[in-house]
């Protein structure tokens, strides 16, 4: 596989970052990125542009420097989606604005920020999480910038060492810690609920959570083919170990179904139903999409 780094194209495993001339990027973190899937089914980027979109919208909401205009850099990820055109499994590029060089205090960036396009195969997820359902915990925390998707996942993968480790968990979801109630949103994906009136919830967009491309995408489905009702409101801990399904949904998960949070069961412990109809309903949209 090819990536990009400072107007080339490289061998993903020969990929060396300048640590020097990306300072606020590698040592202050001012990294910011979006993670798309090449499926090798059809050989396109599934929702490219709102991949691109969410990017520019979050180097602008950072104050980041774009590396290169839109047009410029549809035209760079031409060139690296045509480089790998001839792989045949699935490619995830994360498409990245990393800081760059800084002025001798470290804290203001000096240009334009760095794109590096890191091409590599998805993570394979274990078959368990789709048969017998992902079994998660709960972390008190928001990320700042909510809305921003950027690569500080400190919090997260402390969680991951502590008590997803200690409890034997998949996953972690992030609780407000204003409440320690409410749920917010996973390390790296979206989460939903369905109650016992078949209502489908999801935390909305008020700035506490990232809008995952898969969230809007499912909901879309679930209005629009399968006619099924969505609310965008928060839920708490208890309603969610109460309900009928839990779901969460990412790039590279799809709709992938939870059973056990905190070590409550949900429902009967089973993928739910409507879950596993939206996780196809998902796989057959993006086969037609183009
Ligand atoms: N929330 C966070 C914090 C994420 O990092 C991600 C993706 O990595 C998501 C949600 C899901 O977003 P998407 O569906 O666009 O992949």
């Amino acid at each position: 596989l090819f990536s990009w780094y400072q107007n080339e194209l490289i061998p993903t495993k020969e990929l060396k970052i300048n640590f020097t001339d990306d300072i606020t990027g590698q040592l202050r973190g001012f990294r910011i990125f979006t993670a798309c899937v090449r499926f090798g089914s059809n050989k396109k980027i599934f929702k490219r542009k709102k991949h691109i979109k969410r990017l520019y919208k979050s180097a602008k909401s950072i104050k980041m420097k774009s590396p290169y205009s839109k047009t410029d850099l549809n035209k760079i990820i031409d060139s690296v989606v045509e480089k790998n055109k001839d792989y045949d499994g699935d490619i995830q590029f994360d498409i990245i604005f990393s800081g760059g060089k800084t002025s001798s205090d470290g804290f203001t960036p000096l240009g334009l920020s760095t794109l590096i396009i890191l091409s590599v195969k998805p993570f394979d997820f274990p078959d368990k999480f789709f048969k017998e359902g992902m079994k998660l915990v709960t972390f008190a925390f928001q990320r700042p910038f909510a809305n921003v998707k950027y690569t500080f996942y400190l919090p997260a993968i402390f969680a991951h060492l502590t008590i997803v480790k200690d409890q034997e968990a998949d996953g972690i979801i992030f609780v407000d810690p204003n409440d320690n109630e409410t749920i917010l949103e996973g390390s790296s994906f979206n989460i939903f609920m369905i109650n016992s009136n078949d209502q489908i919830l999801t935390y909305p967009l008020n700035g506490k959570i990232l809008k995952g491309i898969t969230r809007s995408i499912v909901i879309k489905i679930c209005e629009k083919f399968k006619d099924l009702e969505v609310l965008e409101q928060s839920f708490t801990k208890n309603e969610l170990i109460n309900s009928k399904e839990v779901f969460i949904t990412s790039t590279t998960r799809d709709v992938m179904p939870v059973t056990n949070v905190d070590g409550f069961i949900i429902n009967d412990g089973k993928p739910g139903k409507l879950t596993m109809e939206l996780r196809e309903a998902l796989i057959e949209f993006r086969r037609n999409s183009n």
